[in-house]
């Protein structure tokens, strides 16, 4: 993320001051956008994990699928609920995993971390919670208030 106009203009006022304040200043510019750099490396980090984790879960829910339709097969006798609930939880992975995948492109695109609807910054908090999170807060309550009017 490269700083803006504002950025310039205080930069040069800087420039003007004693080259003390101007190290000092420095610093802190530095220490921040390596935080955040850190905060990214973090958040990519753990959405590899958690696709990789998400992969593993789609295999083995394949699997499973696999297994309890040959058995379907074998006996004649399918239990649908079992099934049905397989392919719910295989469709909830997937959802996820492409979430997950969406949010891994917004970090390599250098994105991540705002809002896709309203562009503002995402919550720190709410990114630790749900890193493949798309909206702030504010969108995300609206969106829920807006679908949970449709609803009725
Ligand atoms: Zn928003």
């Amino acid at each position: 993320m490269y700083p803006a106009a504002g950025w310039v203009r205080e930069r040069r006022e800087r420039l003007e001051a004693p080259a003390s304040v101007v190290m000092a200043w420095l610093g802190e510019v530095m220490e921040v956008s390596m935080a955040s750099e850190a905060d990214l490396k973090e958040s990519r980090e753990r959405l590899e994990e958690e696709r990789r984790d998400l992969l593993d879960e789609i295999e083995r829910l394949r699997t499973l699928l696999k297994t309890e339709t040959d058995a379907a097969t074998q006996e004649g006798d399918p239990d649908v609920w079992e099934h049905e609930r397989t392919l719910a939880f295989l469709e909830v992975a997937q959802t996820r995993l492409e979430g997950v995948e969406q949010a891994l492109k917004l970090v390599e695109t250098g994105r991540y971390g705002t809002c896709q609807r309203c562009g503002a910054a995402i919550e720190k908090e709410r990114l630790e919670a749900l890193p493949d999170t798309a909206l702030c807060l504010k969108c995300q309550r609206e969106i829920e208030r807006l679908s949970g009017r449709a609803r009725r």
